[in-house]
């Protein structure tokens, strides 16, 4: 639709800077320009734009693109909005659309992308709903206005078995089943989705990968009166979509989220752009799974703080409960993760059209902690007032104390769980199985992740999920002159000496450190991620972004300052010996020196 030829033509006249800086502020660091990455949670700068390459890379999260890249990801546009958008802010015209012959429509469809499946679909719905007053009138009974409809991209399935003809010349390319739009069943042919109000999903680029279809209820309707069709209906699994990766609204939310340090996860997608509409912006969904792993890990990343929001119901509990123990290894000391309930009955949609903004987010300020939540739950189910109740309270929570992965709070939950089973501390760790927290090392293995290990230590252990990361590590950060730091120092040159670190399996890793300088301790920091720690390549990756955080926070401000100084080149040569004694990077065969 739009050709190659304009795309560059456009890329050319724009300039990555000004559009990138109109959204984040940017200041000249050498060739580049540096800021606050937008794409993650982030205190120093990691986010550069370059004027020369006409491409943005964050060095902390891997975003990375150009000038329509960035408008797609930053104000979740499309592919043609975004082209549409740049244009016109150098006065250039996108071409018109030509008309193509049936034969010419045909064969470009069967040669599309699923990607452009994908666009069109979702047009052809956005225009169904402007057609359609029922759903209309649906969507502004819910409260919500054209403005936000427009945002999320809202559309409309019409009541048809075949409704995508209108959209798609061929009905019968096999594209539009391997996009899950068409499904197949006795010999026939026909839409999944009809008579639903259609949420596109996009991914974190803001292509749309995926729907989820919801049902038009009669809004008088009683109570749960139709359950013949399922509320809520999704986009099957296709080469475009992966449910377990991604989550609704997030394109959308980022900004909000980034704003109020804060992401809440909830049920419906109805519910994240009611929530949205009435001022809350840092919601997203599942996508009709459980909370992975991966969910948590990817949206801790984003903030400091992650509340997941349930219904009061028993289905509410059931599914709190599920999301505690997919979080509990990935918890952090740092990051804390709550979970709120609604009243009975209620849903976050339905709370804030009736409550409003304010309201909810003081049931958001009384969320339970991850901890609570826990040892809540756990009390529901055992009688602590007798000996069995408390011996079946000490055993459920055995497992689960054994999946958390922070040392601070598993001893706090520990210390709980002794004092409403009312056993000892030391009692408790021995029932439960857990290492005491301040107790001196075993023999062998000769390291063991304890609060006495240093952050240089437990950034290298996790480097080895991913070397690139270790590129991420300011050096002039590591002023001890101990072996952790060392080793770190010896990791991140070897990271930035490779053209892509993270090619390396684990074999080819351990060859390449045997020769290192601290060898030793690099090949047991390897061992350790591997053998002992077992963290997943997810968990892993955010538990280094967290100790770089702890490390950069680490700097006392005079260190800070003396670094800036010695780096903008203003510093006295007092300062300027004392910094590299303190980063260890001293200078060699300065003159006078042996
Ligand atoms: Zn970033």
């Amino acid at each position: 639709m739009i050709s190659e030829s304009f795309k560059l033509d456009l890329l050319n006249r724009v300039d990555v800077v000004e559009v990138v800086g109109r959204h984040v502020q940017l200041r000249r660091a050498g060739a580049n320009q540096l800021g606050l990455c937008p794409f993650h949670n982030e205190k120093t700068p990691s986010f550069t734009v370059s004027p020369a390459k006409q491409f943005y890379h964050c060095f902390g999260c891997g975003a990375h693109g150009n000038a329509i890249g960035f408008l797609m990801s930053y104000s979740g546009l499309g592919y043609v909005d975004a082209i549409k958008e740049l244009a016109a802010s150098v006065g250039m015209q996108v071409p018109e659309f030509q008309p193509r012959s049936p034969e010419e429509a045909q064969r470009r469809e069967r040669e599309g992308d699923l990607q452009s499946v994908m666009e069109r679909a979702m047009e052809f719905y956005r225009g169904e709903l402007k057609k359609s007053p029922r759903a209309i009138e649906y969507l502004k009974g819910r409260g919500l206005s054209g403005e936000i409809a427009a945002r999320f991209r809202i559309g409309y399935a019409p009541d048809d078995w075949q409704g995508l003809r209108g959209a798609f010349a061929s009905y019968d390319g096999k594209e539009l089943v391997e996009c899950g739009l068409v499904a197949e069943g006795e010999g026939k042919r026909y839409d999944r989705f009809r008579d639903r109000i259609m949420f596109p999903i996009l991914s974190v680029r803001g292509a749309v990968i995926g729907f989820g279809g919801r049902v038009l209820e009669a809004d008088k309707g009683a109570e749960g009166a139709d359950r013949a069709s399922p509320k809520y209906l999704n986009s099957p699994e296709t080469p475009l979509f992966e449910k377990g990766r991604e989550v609704y609204g997030l394109v959308q939310a980022r900004e909000a989220i980034r704003a109020a340090n804060r992401v809440l996860v909830v049920e419906g997608y109805l519910d994240v752009v009611a929530l949205a509409q009435f001022g809350i912006g840092y919601a997203v969904a599942t996508l009709g799974t459980a909370t992975t792993p991966i969910h948590i890990s990817k949206l801790l990343r984003l903030s400091d703080e992650l509340v997941f929001c349930f219904d009061g119901d028993s289905a509410g509990r059931k599914a709190a409960w599920r999301a505690l123990e997919t979080s509990l290894p990935l918890a952090t000391d740092a990051k804390p993760i709550r979970f709120m309930f609604l009243p009975e009955g209620e849903d976050p949609d339905s709370f804030v059209r009736s409550q409003g903004k304010e309201a909810f987010e003081r049931r958001i300020g009384q969320a339970r902690t991850l901890s609570d939540h826990l040892l809540g739950e756990l009390r529901v189910e055992a009688d602590l007032d007798t000996a069995e109740g408390r011996s079946r309270f000490l055993l459920r929570a055995k497992p689960l104390l054994g999946r958390v992965a922070a040392p601070i709070l598993k001893l706090q939950l520990v210390k709980s769980v002794a004092e409403l089973a009312r056993v000892s501390q030391a009692e408790a760790e021995q029932l439960l199985e857990v290492r005491p927290t301040a107790a001196p090392a075993r023999a062998a293995p000769p390291r063991i992740e304890r609060s006495a290990v240093t952050l240089e230590w437990r950034l290298l252990v996790r480097a080895f999920a991913k070397p690139s990361l270790a590129r991420e590590i300011d050096p002039g950060l590591l002023v001890r002159s101990d072996e952790d730091s060392g080793a770190l120092k010896e990791l991140i040159g070897l990271a930035s000496g490779l053209q892509d670190p993270d090619a390396l399996d684990d074999r080819m890793m351990a060859d390449l450190i045997r020769d290192a300088r601290h060898s030793e301790i690099l090949s047991r920091a390897q061992a350790h991620l591997r053998m002992e720690l077992k963290l997943e390549p997810e968990a892993a990756i955010a538990e280094f972004q967290e100790f770089l955080a702890a490390l950069r926070k680490r700097e006392s401000q005079e260190d800070q300052r003396l670094r800036e100084k010695v780096l903008k080149g203003i510093a006295t040569p007092e300062e300027r010996a004392r910094y590299l004694e303190q980063t260890g990077l001293q200078e060699r065969g300065r003159p006078g020196e042996a």
